[in-house]
């Protein structure tokens, strides 16, 4: 059989996403490559493939939370998976070296403290015919989550001359791709690059307003949904979490505070779908891979771009659509150069680092420009990704685009800016930002009037406007570099930069965006869904009622399998089955998605819900056993 045949059988899918092809050719000739995909992207598969093909795949990765589901996905595509790593249970390790010993293993994971034990080297090294690094990035200092392990991974890599390696990360920018290539000794790799973009995701960045309002908001357009909530700090996830729970959202908090218990709990709760929306901080996620988790929402500033790629790429891995909002005040960036400077002196370089991604993220926020394209751009990407002119309608998939948020028109921009411009020039930098708001706003107070600043012409001349608009204005004129907030004294305080004069004088250009207090169309649940799963079965709407029928029952089934319900079968999946109703198993072989072991283990059971079966009275039929690479192994 070839790839195709194999990816159809097994998996049930028709085509190969972008790279894939590449990245298991490389493999099966035995070429070295770095595979560089977003999240969604499909990379699972450019390693697990080349495993159902015959040879034996390992696996590095650092996430042991994440393992077993990984395994359990393998097996359901009919592969021979295991996994070694310091929380498996006696039993679990012994099956897995059994196999391995048999020669029975087609795919095996291990953390790679455990590889760089030692002991594995001589079983592994005569079958192996692919070595893959998942995560790739962490041998990067440059990258966001360092692990000194990973740079010894060569070390281990080398006892398998013949094995091909493949590096695979969801970012990497060039820095971080040199030294991937270098610290895992890739030998000549293919180096197989895709389009950052998620097209899937709809980017809205908005000024903050009202917190918790803003982002009670976003939930209430995805009841019954999963979605995460991403907060600053421990008091703000313990608010938000408390607001949530008082609206009756099903949700809970997720920081460093809680105990261990406490967090294992609220994370197997949010993948096993007991439990809708998780308010953490951004330590949250690391090891989450529900794939249907339909927002993210940043109730606070995320640290840089790279961060913001990292923590919304967690939502709509699936490939439906899914939302990614983000709440700025430039506040946040304040409290992140503190927290980043409290314990230590930066040197000037990592303070120029610093600074750098603050503003990129500012900009992203507060730019009226399409969120796409800015994130794109950020990593070196075109958009749209096939180089071509912008279309007329932007993305359709941002604030910008879909019109939420509107750009003044350009006179009105200038004359705007200009008059900001100047109030914060008549200040003389010597006060903080809310001091020019009341001055453009003409809200006198004793220090004002003491100065004299209201007998300015500026004072009051945007009176009109109304708060919201000047701050977020104030926002992205420092985005834009014509405005700073410097720190050299004990408060903050806003400053007309060279650039700003160079506005004033008209030598540069400017951008303001209207903060219209955008009341989003078509915030109807699953509209954006339905429309997706529409596309998918040529116009064909899924059954809302059966959706969320299928969706419960999938939840018991998967309990019962003991994996988690996206392991069974993905939204999209159901999705299709809740439009094309199918009444036989040879229709359901015809989906994206299910491949023959699940067809087996799950088709009959699905096709009872379909028929009309309520999932309450069903008698719960038993799911038939996983077929195990080794029966007397458990
Ligand atoms: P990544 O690790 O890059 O984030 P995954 O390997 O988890 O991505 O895959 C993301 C999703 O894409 C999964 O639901 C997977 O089943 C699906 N997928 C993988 N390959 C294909 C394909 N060729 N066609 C359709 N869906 C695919
Ligand atoms: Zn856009």
């Amino acid at each position: 059989m070839n790839a195709e045949e194999i990816l159809k059988k097994r998996w049930g899918y028709d085509t190969f996403k972008p790279l894939q092809k590449e990245a298991i050719e490389a493999a099966l000739a035995g070429r070295d490559s770095l595979v560089v995909l977003p999240t969604g992207g499909g990379k699972s598969l450019c390693y697990q493939l080349p495993a159902a093909m015959g040879g034996l795949v390992l696996v590095v990765s650092p996430l042991i939370a994440l393992m077993d589901d990984q395994v359990a996905a393998a097996r359901e595509a009919g592969l021979a998976a295991d996994a070694l790593h310091s929380n498996l249970k006696a039993a679990q390790k012994r099956a897995s070296y059994q196999n391995l010993a048999s020669g029975r293993t087609e795919l095996l994971y291990v953390s790679p403290e455990r590889l760089l034990a030692g002991d594995l080297y001589e079983i592994l090294a005569p079958r192996l015919i692919l070595a893959a690094v998942d995560e790739a990035h962490c041998v990067s200092h440059w990258g966001h989550e360092f692990r000194p392990e990973y740079r010894r991974l060569t070390e281990a890599l080398d006892n398998f001359p013949k094995a091909a390696r493949m590096a695979l990360t969801a970012t990497a920018t060039p820095i971080v791709q040199d030294d991937i290539r270098a610290q895992l000794g890739l030998r000549s790799p293919e180096i197989l690059i895709g389009h950052p973009d998620r097209p899937n995701l709809i980017y809205r960045a908005f000024p903050r307003r009202d917190q918790f309002k803003q982002v009670l908001e976003v939930v209430r357009r995805h009841p019954g949904e999963g979605g995460i909530v991403y907060a600053q700090t421990r008091k703000d996830v313990e608010r938000l979490a408390a607001g949530l729970k008082k609206e009756g959202v099903s949700s809970s908090p997720y920081h460093a505070g809680l105990s261990a218990e406490e967090r294992r709990q609220a994370q197997d709760d949010f993948v096993n779908e007991r439990l809708d929306v998780i308010v953490a901080t951004i330590a949250f996620g690391m090891g989450i891979d529900r794939s249907n988790v339909r927002y993210v929402v940043h109730a606070n500033t995320p640290r840089s771009v790279e961060h913001y790629q990292q923590e919304s790429g967690r939502a709509g891995r699936d490939g439906l659509p899914a939302e990614c909002a983000l709440f700025f005040s430039a506040s946040d960036l304040a409290t992140h150069r503190w927290l980043a400077k409290k314990d230590a002196n930066l040197p000037p370089e990592r303070e120029r680092a610093l600074e750098k991604q603050l503003r990129d993220i500012g900009r992203y926020a507060v730019a009226p420009v399409c969120r796409h394209s800015l994130l794109a751009e950020h990593f070196s990407a075109p958009y749209p990704a096939d180089g071509g002119p912008a279309r007329e309608s932007g993305c359709g998939a941002c604030d910008v685009c879909l019109g939420e948020t509107k750009s003044l028109p350009k006179e009105e921009a200038v004359l705007t800016a200009k008059k900001i411009l100047s109030a914060a020039w008549r200040a003389g930098g010597r006060y903080g930002t809310g001091y020019v708001v009341n001055l453009l706003l003409g809200r006198p107070n004793d220090r004002m009037t003491g100065n004299g600043h209201d007998q300015l012409k500026v004072f009051g001349i945007l009176r009109d406007a109304g708060e919201a608009a000047v701050r977020a204005w104030i926002d992205q004129l420092v985005v834009q570099d014509f405005l700073e907030v410097t720190e050299d004294s004990e408060y903050p305080l806003l400053r007309i930069t060279d650039g700003g004069k160079a506005m004033c004088r008209d030598e540069k250009e400017v951008v303001l965006g209207l903060p219209v207090p955008a009341k989003i169309k078509g915030s109807k649940k699953s509209k954006a869904l339905k429309k997706a799963a529409a596309a998918l079965r040529g116009g064909l709407e899924p059954d809302e009622e059966l959706f969320e029928r299928l969706r419960a029952y999938r939840r018991v089934i998967a309990d019962k399998a003991g994996v988690p319900p996206y392991v069974v079968f993905h939204d999209s999946v159901l999705m299709e089955m809740a439009a094309a109703k199918p009444r036989t198993l040879g229709e359901l072989r015809g989906m994206k998605g299910i491949g023959e072991r699940k067809l087996e283990r799950y088709g009959a059971l699905f096709l009872e819900v379909v028929a009309g079966h309520p999932v309450d009275t069903m008698e719960l039929p038993d799911v038939p056993d996983l077929p195990r690479p080794n029966p007397e192994g458990e």
